[in-house]
């Protein structure tokens, strides 16, 4: 902790209490200003300097935090290797005469929010163009159709044009030329993204096109993510679509379901819910890889590549304009690959892509690829004996078509579950690389979307007992809601925004990155204001006395308890003195509490600085009250400190505190910390955990890259041969033991990372599990990763269990034919091994890539540092690296009490202890310094729930929504989930909640309007 980066506000006259939180400290930081724009310019040049600095102090910030923030393609062209195409695909020619060949080409334009440039500067540059001649081309011809995807791209869009032109979309719309298909606001990363995440950018696209245009999504079109996910399948079957399109899965498993003729399924849940599923089969979705399989003639019919233009072919067969003279063998060669093409599918009807990356800006292009593909149509039309019927369509049209053919067939479509994850494009090239890059970002996100969640429920609670309190519907005149609803629906988007899969992924150019940064951190700001002023007025025992007034703002020390459980947990302040109290301000009971030492060094102790834990009971959803005074210096208990250095015996500096440095014998004696529930043991050699019974061991391990040209970068891991290096620094680490009444913990700090392992003293289920944090800087490395890796005696042989989304579990089978980098997978909340005895846990508070590549292993990638393009298109490495935390809760749990059979089933869940503690690791409480002015009134605690929830069902979310006005509507959504979870341990504490039983509750999330 640096000084000078701490809030510090005065409480009591001469005490001065600072919160540990991130968005106070920013908020009182000199030279952070609070922005009042919530939508951040574009970072020109002269802007990229200014934003740079805002996240760097950012990066202080979060690393200074740990405990709070987380508690409190471009192929180049040569390069392209499509599948199937070296050999054609046989037909015979006559296979279209009963049924003819029914052909639906899907203009489309692909358009990312942000990443060789921002979403504001492609948004001028190209975007804006290509929905203004949308509108023109469109009205132009009837037969002429178009799909749009990014809802954040359409809605800036059509906050720029007139009335007239609106109801030029509308009639566009209506008529089936205009589909919006999936109708995110963005078309979401699949690998990376929560489920919270995934399912609030699809709420907010879809309530955008229900209050503008009044029609709901249909078709589901993902053609760009990185690997496809379940969850997103179950999210969008949710929300009302019927049909979805993929595209990037492994080439061999395309090559495969080609084979087999499955490229179209059903993608079934485990628990049983499908969407039918049309995976593209070759190996992108430009036009030369989507008319057929050969990529040499497909480009021939790409008319934005005709000579002369900007574009062209790569295999050196320019298109060449549809004329008299040569309509008739254009038409058979391109009918020649829809046929083959069509060879690899089980119904008649043919579903043909038409755009790429930004298509479609200029006038020009819409001419080329409309009236072109016209003429061929037209020449089918006029030559019945080829069987063919060709049109420009939706992915409503085909999908409509295609259940028509199957109806009228009989048939139905093969059933599948399971993911598409480790995506490989070719060779041996595993986009397993994105799961961590730019780590530190992949952490922001998750601390804005936490701040959301407790936004949003906070709000929504707020305005309810408003209404309550008026009696008559009226929400408070005084209260901003207008504002905070802004700042609420900003915090919504930028969130949304960064579910994009060029920018959770980390693959987005280093100042789009400090544009996302920017963005996510504004909105955590913001979003504190609105939870500060919500909890103002719930917390008011005379409501009658609120006053908002923004330049006084409302200030004790108020926690939010933001899960629907009952919950222990321990608070952290920074004060000036080493005597502090802590009583709850309602009943005047004091808090068990704990001072230990902020360092400034690793063993040196601030002399003005003291931290303040303190263990508190939240019942569920509630807003308590504590004060927070100076005291004697024994009215808190003091942390005890031990230091060890192999060899070399630091000299500690810290006046307030007990500390001994062991020499001799003693020295080498095995360190060791318990509490109720656990042992841990670590030698003071290297300070790296060690638990028994379990025998689990901490290692840390670097990766390089290949001495080949194809090195790793921003999406691909490609190691060099030798795999994982041990960790070694030629100075022994400098080992730090504290033990108090709060909580014990063991850090080691080396050169480039420190990590802590602590034991919270507290009862019940917290206590349970160890936590594990990491500060990681490899900013002086040159093509490296670093891992942290769980070794322990867990007999899983290779199976092993990650999680998808945050939402389900999904096995996982480390294959020694694979490529090493192929073994790894996206873990966004949770990862565990097991065998019949045992089960270990790591619950993860960020995504990072994970992997169990010998039995009894798990092992993180913490952060990447790449000085290369990895050939993708983003033209960069990834050497943006920042001080970055990382946090983790261990779990270790024996299943003698009722195992299963291990190994046979596919599906697993968590059990009901580990959910509890994913939730408490991502949804830490929120606090908030008020004022001890004695003028303010006397405060109330709140509490909305009378009991937790069953332990299995989680508030996911309860959101305000608009109304017609863009300010806060009457209704909300209440968004429950139901989680499956495994029996086979039984929890050793009992647990303060129950699960439920009954039938009503189904398994699934519902949306209640
Ligand atoms: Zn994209």
């Amino acid at each position: 902790m640096k000084f000078n980066q701490l809030l510090v506000l005065l409480v009591g006259g001469a005490f001065f209490l600072a919160m540990m939180s991130l968005y106070r400290m920013l908020e009182m930081t000199q030279g952070v200003k609070l922005p009042h724009s919530e939508t951040p310019a574009g970072p020109e040049d002269n802007d990229l300097s200014r934003l740079k600095q805002q996240i760097d102090k950012l990066e202080r910030l979060l690393s200074d935090n740990n405990r709070s923030v987380s508690l409190a393609y471009f192929l180049t062209a040569h390069s392209v290797k499509y599948i199937l195409s070296k050999q054609n695909i046989l037909y015979k020619g006559d296979e279209w005469d009963e049924q003819p060949l029914e052909l639906i080409l899907v203009p489309h334009s692909h358009n990312d929010p942000g990443w060789l440039k921002t979403f504001e500067n492609y948004y001028q540059d190209q975007t804006k163009h290509i929905l203004n001649n949308m509108l023109i081309k469109l009205t132009e011809d009837s037969r002429r159709k178009m799909i749009w995807a990014e809802i954040s791209y359409f809605s800036k869009w059509w906050n720029n044009i007139d009335e007239q032109k609106r109801e030029m979309v509308k009639r566009l719309v209506k008529a089936g030329q205009l589909e919006l298909v999936t109708g995110g606001w963005v078309m979401a990363d699949e690998a990376n993204s929560h489920y919270f995440a995934l399912l609030d950018q699809l709420i907010e696209g879809h309530q955008w096109i229900q209050r503008h245009l009044g029609v709901k999504p249909s078709s589901g079109w993902a053609v760009d993510p990185f690997g496809h996910s379940p969850s997103m399948a179950y999210l969008l079957k949710g929300a009302g679509l019927s049909n979805m399109v993929i595209q990037r899965a492994h080439y061999a498993v395309k090559k495969h379901f080609a084979q087999q003729q499955t490229l179209e399924f059903l993608w079934r849940q485990n628990w049983g819910v499908d969407i039918t599923c049309h995976m593209m089969p070759f190996y992108s979705y430009d036009v030369p890889h989507t008319c057929g399989p050969n990529p040499a003639v497909c480009c021939q019919f790409d008319f934005h590549r005709l000579k002369g233009g900007r574009a062209s072919c790569p295999w050196r067969i320019a298109p060449q304009p549809i004329t008299e003279q040569n309509i008739k063998e254009r038409a058979l060669l391109l009918l020649d690959q829809y046929r083959q093409k069509s060879r690899l599918f089980r119904s008649p009807v043919l579903f043909v892509p038409l755009g790429d990356d930004f298509r479609f800006v200029e006038s020009s292009e819409w001419d080329a690829q409309f009236g072109n593909y016209q003429a061929l149509f037209d020449y089918f039309d006029q030559h019945p004996e080829l069987h063919v019927k060709a049109r420009f369509g939706t992915l409503s049209d085909y999908f409509g078509a295609l259940h028509r053919r199957l109806n009228a067939a009989g048939t139905t479509l093969p059933t599948l579950r399971g993911d598409f994850f480790t995506y490989a494009d070719r060779d041996d090239h595993y986009w397993s690389g994105y799961f961590t890059s730019r780590p530190f970002y992949k952490r922001l996100d998750r601390t804005l979307e936490a701040t959301l969640r407790a936004t949003e429920i906070l709000f929504s609670l707020t305005l309810a007992e408003m209404r309550r309190f008026h009696g008559d519907d009226r929400l408070v005149a005084d209260f901003p809601t207008s504002k905070h609803f802004q700042r609420l629906t900003a915090g919504r988007r930028n969130l949304a925004l960064f579910q994009h899969h060029d920018a959770v992924t980390g693959t987005a150019r280093d100042p789009v990155v400090v544009d996302y940064g920017t963005r996510l951190f504004r909105s955590i700001l913001n979003l504190h204001q609105v939870l500060q002023s919500s909890a103002h007025w719930l917390l008011l025992s005379d409501k009658s006395q609120y006053h908002h007034d923004q330049s006084k703002p409302f200030m004790s020390l108020i926690v939010f308890n933001p899960t629907e459980q009952l919950r222990s947990s321990v608070v952290s302040v920074v004060v000036d003195s080493p005597g502090a109290r802590v009583v709850d301000a309602e009943t005047g009971r004091p808090m068990t509490t704990q001072i230990s030492a902020v360092w400034a060094e690793p063993s040196r102790a601030s002399t003005e600085h003291f931290q303040l834990d303190f263990v508190v009971e939240l019942p569920p959803l509630s807003l308590v009250v504590y004060h927070v005074t100076k005291a004697s210096v024994d009215s808190a208990h003091r942390a005890q400190y031990t230091f060890h250095r192999r060899g070399n015996p630091p000299a500690v500096q810290s006046e307030h505190f007990q500390v001994s440095s062991p020499e001799g014998p003693e020295a080498d004696a095995p360190l060791s910390l318990s509490n109720k529930h656990v042992q841990i043991w670590s030698s003071p050699e290297t300070g790296l955990l060690q638990v028994r019974p379990f025998k689990i061991k901490v290692q840390f391990l670097w990766y390089g890259t290949r001495t080949q040209t194809e090195k790793s970068g921003a999406y691909l891991f490609l190691p060099g041969d030798k795999g994982a290096q041990p960790y070694s620094s030629l100075d022994p680490p400098l080992v730090r033991v504290s033990r108090g009444p709060v909580f014990s913990d063991i850090t080691s700090c080396f050169q480039h990372f420190s990590h802590t392992v602590r034991l919270l003293h507290l009862d019940g289920h917290a206590g349970r599990s160890l936590e594990i944090s990491n500060t990681v800087d490899i900013r002086s490395e040159v093509n490296r990763e670093l891992v942290m890796r769980l070794v322990s005696d867990v007999a899983n042989s290779n199976r092993f269990y990650t999680d998808l989304n945050g939402f389900q579990m999904q096995q996982r089978r480390t294959l020694s034919k694979l490529p090493l980098q192929a073994n790894f997978y996206p873990m966004s909340s949770a990862a565990f091994l097991q065998d019949a005895a045992s089960r270990v846990s790591l619950l993860s508070a960020q995504s990072q890539a994970v992997a169990s590549l010998r039995p009894g292993e798990l092992e993180v990638v913490l952060d990447r540092r790449l000085q290369q393009d990895d050939n993708r298109g983003l033209g960069q490495g990834v050497t943006d690296n920042k001080l970055t935390a990382s946090l983790y809760h261990l779990l270790l749990e024996d299943r003698r009490g009722g195992a299963q059979e291990v190994g046979g089933a596919s599906v697993e869940h968590l059990s009901l202890l580990a959910h509890l503690i994913s939730l408490s690791l991502s949804h830490p409480p929120m606090t908030m310094v008020t004022s001890s002015d004695s003028q303010v009134p006397k405060l109330h605690r709140f509490l909305p729930l009378r009991s937790s929830l069953p332990c299995d069902v989680h508030l996911l979310n309860l959101r305000t929504l608009e109304d017609s006005q863009v300010t806060p509507g009457n209704s909300m959504a209440l968004l429950l989930h139901r989680k499956g979870f495994d029996c086979s341990s039984t929890p050793d504490v009992e647990l303060q909640c129950t699960w439920s039983v009954h039938e009503e509750v189904e398994d699934n999330t519902h949306v209640i309007n």
